[in-house]
């Protein structure tokens, strides 16, 4: 008989946004005529740039002459973009990484998840809480964070990102051998200083850990907060950076990332550069062509600028909610550095309650915070990706039920 893994069975309940959408579904089928705003996952409303989906029809056409057609690619991506990558995401900042070093992906909701396949089993995991759970619930299907009881994972190190640390936590006092980062993070909006990163990778070379940096949000900053782990001394031979281009210009739906693991990073004399060049010529045939054409395309002056439109676009709504509710009493963070915007619930109701009254009070979707781990508790988290129009309206109908 073919067993199955058995911790598939450990994880609790459903992926938090199915979760959402189903309540939401239920509430909209019994109120059909409530015009409900959603503010709650974190998907981009805003059409693709110009430029970008220019690149994609010419690239179309390409695939459409014997001359120009392209079939598989190369699993790491194709040099026009990694050296894209290279130069604007990182030479510009004064970082240096190999071509070689990038590995172009479908995003990095995947390149996080996967990378938990090259660390050994019985490795200890830290995370800072709360935080997006694609890391968490990825190392619970490999096995490495024991029974879920009470709320938490057992062998999981969680890392306590609070309002008294301005929710970007200190290196913790136990060991961790695989840290992930986020950062500026989902779900609290708060970027972390160059003093904070430089403590995370003096801890990650104090105990031979690996730091995955998640940085789909750099695109966002705006405090001169350092965009890449790889603006941190020492941070080559101890980190490995994953970036999407979903926040940044729109794909969430048409699927690009991308992720850096530095050939200096070796553990137990192993490159996991190498580990993750040989899984990727097992598990994938790379990118689409046309998508990868796109992703060029974000990187040329009217792409950029076209981007950078949107992104200002999504900072705006951002004030709007920020500025609003500060001034309806709540207690606000994030925003500034980062789309997302972390609103602690008044008299510290439970998360889900405070979901529920906005919803069906002033027909508002959020995402409670406890989704994001145990330190989510008491705070609910709003997205900046709605239109002008519907997050003026949405901030409005919050304060009108406060
Ligand atoms: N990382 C973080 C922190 C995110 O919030 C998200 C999406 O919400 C992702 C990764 C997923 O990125 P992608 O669309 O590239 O898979």
């Amino acid at each position: 008989m073919a067993t199955i893994n058995p911790n598939f069975a450990k994880l609790p309940g459903n992926y938090l946004f199915a979760d959402i959408a189903r309540q939401v579904e239920e509430y909209a089928a019994a109120h059909p005529g409530d015009e409900l705003i959603r503010l709650g996952i974190g998907d981009v409303t805003r059409p693709i740039a110009p430029a970008v989906t220019a690149a994609m029809h010419a690239a179309v056409d390409e695939m459409a002459q014997a001359a120009s057609f392209h079939g598989y690619g190369p699993y790491e991506g194709y040099e026009f973009l990694r050296r894209a990558i290279q130069r604007y995401d990182y030479a510009a900042r004064g970082v240096e990484i190999g071509l070689d070093e990038i590995f172009v992906s479908d995003g990095a909701k995947s390149d996080t998840a996967n990378l938990g396949e090259l660390f050994g089993s019985d490795n200890v995991v830290a995370v800072c809480d709360p935080v997006y759970p694609v890391y968490v619930d990825s190392n619970a299907l490999a096995g490495r964070l024991g029974e879920y009881a009470g709320g938490t994972w057992e062998r999981l190190v969680y890392v306590p990102c609070t309002a008294d640390n301005g929710f970007v936590a200190e290196p913790p006092r136990e060991h961790a051998d695989m840290v992930y980062l986020c950062f500026p993070n989902n779900p609290t909006g708060v970027a972390a200083t160059r003093e904070q990163l430089a403590g995370w990778v003096a801890y990650a070379r104090a105990h031979d850990a690996v730091i995955v940096y998640d940085s789909a949000y750099e695109a966002y900053i705006s405090s001169g907060a350092p965009h890449s782990i790889f603006e941190i001394d020492g941070a080559a031979e101890c980190a490995i950076e994953c970036r999407s281009f979903s926040k940044t210009a729109g794909f969430t739906g048409t699927r690009l990332g991308y992720t850096v693991i530095p050939k200096a990073l070796k553990r137990g004399g192993t490159s996991l550069n190498e580990l993750w060049r040989r899984r990727a010529a097992t598990k994938s045939n790379g990118v689409a062509y046309v998508v990868q054409r796109g992703g060029a395309a974000v990187y040329t002056p009217e792409g950029c600028e076209q981007t950078q439109a949107t992104i200002a676009y999504y900072m705006n709504n951002a004030r709007v909610i920020r500025e609003g509710l500060q001034a309806a009493g709540l207690a606000v963070y994030g925003g500034v550095d980062a789309p997302y915007l972390w609103v602690a619930v008044p008299g510290a109701a439970p998360s889900w309650e405070f979901f529920r009254t906005l919803l069906h009070e002033a027909k508002v979707v959020t995402t409670p915070g406890v989704g994001f781990g145990p330190g989510g508790e008491g705070y609910i988290r709003l997205t900046a990706f709605g239109t002008a129009e519907a997050t003026a309206e949405a901030v409005e109908r919050i304060r009108a039920i406060l």
